[in-house]
């Protein structure tokens, strides 16, 4: 999960990092308050999951609370990189003298944290790698040790900075660290970390990448994460409260189980086609459920023309099978005749899955009763255009 800038700079300040004044704006209505508090040059900065937002036009340099209330109109709900902009981090505009990199990063094939510095900050880290690698420092640290105030001095002294800069640049990468460990990242990254003109070291911009696997250990993430989530279809599942992966190939997938969409994705495969989208409904399977599931197959459908059929296997065991009919029908209502097909293989207990079919009779859908069938119907479909 990747935070917004401000989230980020948040727990920054939690760990003593400093960061400039701010004020995060969702409405128009709250610019004099933010006026009032930050005064003029301020910096306005579109509050999106994604870098480069400067060459993307996200951040306004404004002087006067006209020119504030412009930038406003042009950034607030309005699209940035693929992002609906809610929100925006208002700053003190802060001098500029220099501009440094640091960040932690998970080494997935080390296992361990690596640490990386660069006296050239502002640009991606990438760019700076491949035009002047003589500028970076880097350090892997292990974990079950954790980093020692003395490394983040012997990395910095490693950069070559003067003497008055390099016990506060360590500071700094003592701290990142510390965020890093304590909440479980993926990532914490500080780019630029402005150097300014009295030599004081602030975090500018801030990239924070929570391991999803670690959010049970951090409740207070957990909540926010359905807005974290870039891909809407995904986000919209993680809000309905089904499990929706969104996949590349040609069949989308939806089970009530997670086993059963897996085996489905597999018997697909088996078949030389892929998987369009996972969706795993989750057991106790309400109307309400299945048809926002089935509503999101059909939005991917319908997004997506590569979508040949959506592929659907309901298990019945303990519940009768009307409510989830009822889900069925439903969202197939909204259906126009050129869309996707939708086919359905309905197992488990007899009498449900008699009373099922018998509930379904009047759709125009194919229904099976055997896995493979229900596999061969869907990969048979034509291509859409
Ligand atoms: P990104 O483009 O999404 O990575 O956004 P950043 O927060 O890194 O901002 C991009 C650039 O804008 C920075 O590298 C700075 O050069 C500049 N910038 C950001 N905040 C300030 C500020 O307060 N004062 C000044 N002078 N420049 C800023
Ligand atoms: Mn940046």
């Amino acid at each position: 999960m990747r935070l917004l800038e401000f989230e980020g700079k948040e727990i920054f300040q939690d760990f003593d990092i400093t960061v400039p004044d701010s004020f995060v704006l969702d409405s128009e209505d709250e610019l004099p308050e933010a006026v009032e508090k930050l005064g003029f040059p301020m910096v306005m900065k579109a509050q999106v999951p994604v870098g480069g937002r400067g060459k993307a036009g996200g951040i306004e340099f404004v002087e006067s609370e006209e020119e504030a209330r412009e930038a406003v109109g042009a950034l607030l709900g309005k699209e940035l990189k693929g992002h609906r902009i809610d929100s925006l981090l208002l700053e003190e505009q802060i001098d500029i003298e220099r501009e440094m990199y640091c960040s932690v990063v998970g080494d997935d094939e080390e296992g361990a944290p690596e640490i990386i510095i660069s006296s050239k900050g502002g640009i991606d880290i990438e760019k700076i790698a491949e035009e002047t690698p003589e500028n970076i420092v880097r350090t892997g640290v292990d974990p079950s040790k954790g980093l020692k105030p003395y490394q983040a001095r012997n990395l910095a002294k490693e950069l070559g900075l003067e003497k008055g800069l390099f016990r506060s640049f360590s500071d700094v990468v003592f701290k990142l660290y510390k965020v890093f460990e304590s909440l479980d990242c993926k990532l914490t990254e500080i780019n630029p970390l402005v150097v300014t003109k009295n030599s004081g070291l602030i975090a500018a911009d801030s990239k924070v990448i929570i391991d999803d696997h670690s959010l049970f250990r951090h409740p207070e993430f957990k909540d926010r994460k359905s807005r974290h989530i870039q891909n809407p279809l995904e986000r919209e599942g993680e809000e309905k409260g089904v499990n929706y992966v969104d996949l590349d190939g040609s069949i989308a997938v939806m089970a009530n189980g997670a086993g059963l969409a897996m085996a489905l994705m597999d018997l697909i495969s088996n078949e030389g086609e892929s998987p369009a989208a996972f969706l795993d409904t989750g057991g106790g399977l309400s109307e309400q459920r299945m048809k926002d599931s089935l509503n999101i197959l059909l939005k991917k459908a319908s997004s997506d023309k590569k979508v040949r059929a959506i592929l659907v296997n309901i298990r019945f065991m303990i519940s009768p099978p009307d409510a989830m009919v009822k889900g069925f029908k439903e969202a197939m209502k909204d259906r126009s005749d050129n869309d996707v097909p939708v086919v359905l293989v309905v197992r488990g207990r007899k009498s449900y899955v008699e009373k099922a079919m018998e509930l379904l009779g009047d759709s125009e859908i194919s229904i099976f009763t055997d896995v493979k069938e229900g596999v061969k119907a869907a990969i048979e479909q034509p291509e859409r255009s």
